[in-house]
């Protein structure tokens, strides 16, 4: 008999993941201990272990499990990282990376959403993740610099200004393409001479815009 803790659709959730090539242990385990349920919308409780993402508050989505754990498997995270993740949304892409790194700033452009993640990830216990309402486009200087940058909407190109904040040995991931088209996972590491850009496989997120929304 499964036990409550893994109910069946959680083992599919976890067996899904490694057949789709996920190996990382880590990751592995902070998929499995992150309850997604908890991010999705009630009426979607049900559906909160299918491996395909789901519509959220303010017309944005939560990312389907398979791409959140590829994703954090190729930062390669190390327990010291300071990580920049740009949109929030339901706030689960940072509590799977909370688990893995020492600190996670997050921004999101709409309050309704960050206020949403907020509530959650404390919740949860996720206490080194700081969210903020602002714009990804627009990072204030004084939130530093980083050991990596996840970007979770589409953008249909990479700023200078965002990998410039990467520190030497910093990686930098992000959906780059058309909002509507196709886009492709773009990783970019910072050597101590340059960047070497690679690409990774094509995604489909919701677009990146400018600036706070001024909807809730
Ligand atoms: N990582 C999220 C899913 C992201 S959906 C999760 O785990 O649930 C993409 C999010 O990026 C949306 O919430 C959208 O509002 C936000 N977004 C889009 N452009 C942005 C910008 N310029 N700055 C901050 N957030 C942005």
């Amino acid at each position: 008999m499964p036990s409550s803790q893994n109910p069946p659709e959680k083992m599919m959730f976890q067996l899904t993941l490694r057949r789709r090539g996920i190996s990382d242990q880590a990751v592995l385990r902070s998929m499995e201990e992150i309850p997604r349920e908890a991010f999705v919308e009630v009426a979607d409780r049900a559906n909160a272990y299918r491996d395909s993402a789901l519509g959220i508050a303010c017309g944005q989505t939560i990312s389907q499990p398979f791409v959140v754990a590829y994703m954090t498997e190729q930062l390669q995270l190390q327990k010291h990282h300071r990580v920049l993740e740009i949109g929030t949304g339901s706030g689960y892409q940072a509590a799977i990376l909370s688990r893995l790194c020492s600190q996670v700033l997050t921004i999101e452009r709409y309050r309704t959403l960050a206020d949403g993640a907020r509530a959650r990830l404390r919740k949860l216990g996720c206490g080194n993740v700081e969210v903020v309402l602002g714009d990804g486009f627009d990072i204030p200087a004084s939130a530093g610099s980083f050991d990596r940058i996840i970007v979770t909407a589409a953008m249909e190109r990479i700023p200078e200004g965002l990998t410039q904040r990467l520190d030497p040995g910093g990686m930098l991931i992000a959906p780059v393409g058309p909002q509507q088209g196709v886009q492709t996972l773009v990783r970019i590491l910072r050597t101590e001479t340059g960047f070497e850009r690679k690409e990774l496989v094509d995604v489909r997120f919701v677009p990146a815009l400018p600036g706070v929304a001024r909807e809730l």
